[in-house]
């Protein structure tokens, strides 16, 4: 699933391509992923002009000149893209949003769990919004950080993830952050020293920005607005690195399932 980087890496693309472009059209062959459906938002959208795109946690809000947002969530699989009017069809393109330069914005996703959603006026984003932990790249103090993980005695890789206590953060830059604080992914969150909650706050700033910097990671079905791959897959530190050495001491890295995803970690670095 796209994180921070991967969503934020979409928004500064879109930045440079969509905005101040107007809406002439939106079509979909799958209804379901139109919210609340493509009627209301053919209706508030087409002929609004964008002007502005913004990111929280993992969801891209486009605003519009006539004070309505669309809201878009790329869940598992979904993509964002920007193409020439007529070039060839996207795979899984399920959206397509045509804009007055001869481009359009489509919405791409294999497994259809994403979805556009129009958001009426700003309470209603407020309210959307407000479902969000602090963002890790701006709002979240070190303060705050660790009054989190006091809180919960979940393990602390599950507390990271949670969008509720932070946003952002989803099961790459999770494993990537405990392995450079040296904290096993289990261990409860309340459990977690002060010399290692600065370890981890820290850590999480620097894949973050790592993820941001090699504009995502591509170890699957991301891409950019473009449709490029992102490259931070290629310095992975332990995520998908099972069985290979440690960077750090050379012991064999070890995969498990945590919550259901899968967690790696050095069981000699990782205590
Ligand atoms: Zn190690």
């Amino acid at each position: 699933m796209p994180e921070l980087p991967e969503v934020e890496t979409i928004k500064r693309d879109l930045e440079r391509l969509i905005v101040n472009r107007k809406i002439l059209a939106i079509r979909t062959n799958s209804a379901k992923q139109v919210q609340p459906s493509l009627k209301i938002v053919q209706k508030a959208i087409v002929g609004a002009k964008i002007t502005k795109i913004d990111r929280r946690a993992k969801i891209l809000i486009i605003f519009l000149d006539n004070g309505k947002t669309l809201t878009v969530h790329l869940k598992l699989t979904g993509r964002l893209l920007v193409r020439k009017r007529g070039t060839p069809k996207d795979n899984w393109q399920r959206i397509v949003i045509d804009l007055d330069n001869n481009k359009e914005l489509r919405f791409a996703d294999l497994r259809k769990f994403g979805w556009v959603r129009l958001i009426k006026n700003k309470k209603e984003l407020e309210n959307l919004l407000a479902e969000f932990g602090p963002e890790p790249l701006s709002d979240l103090t070190f303060e705050k950080f660790k009054e989190i993980l006091s809180k919960s005695g979940r393990p602390i890789k599950i507390v990271l993830m949670d969008q509720k206590k932070i946003a952002g953060i989803g099961n790459i830059y999770a494993n990537e952050a405990l392995f450079l604080a040296k904290i096993n992914p289990c261990r409860p969150a309340n459990k977690i020293t002060d010399k290692e909650t600065k370890k981890l706050f820290q850590a999480i700033e620097k894949v973050l920005k790592a993820g941001i910097r090699y504009r995502g990671a591509s170890d699957q079905y991301y891409l950019d607005a473009l449709g490029r791959k992102g490259a931070y897959q290629e310095h992975f530190l332990i995520y998908r690195r099972e069985g290979k050495k440690c960077l750090d001491c050379e012991a064999k890295i070890k995969k498990i399932k945590l919550g259901g995803r899968g967690t790696f970690f050095c069981p000699h670095c990782q205590k």
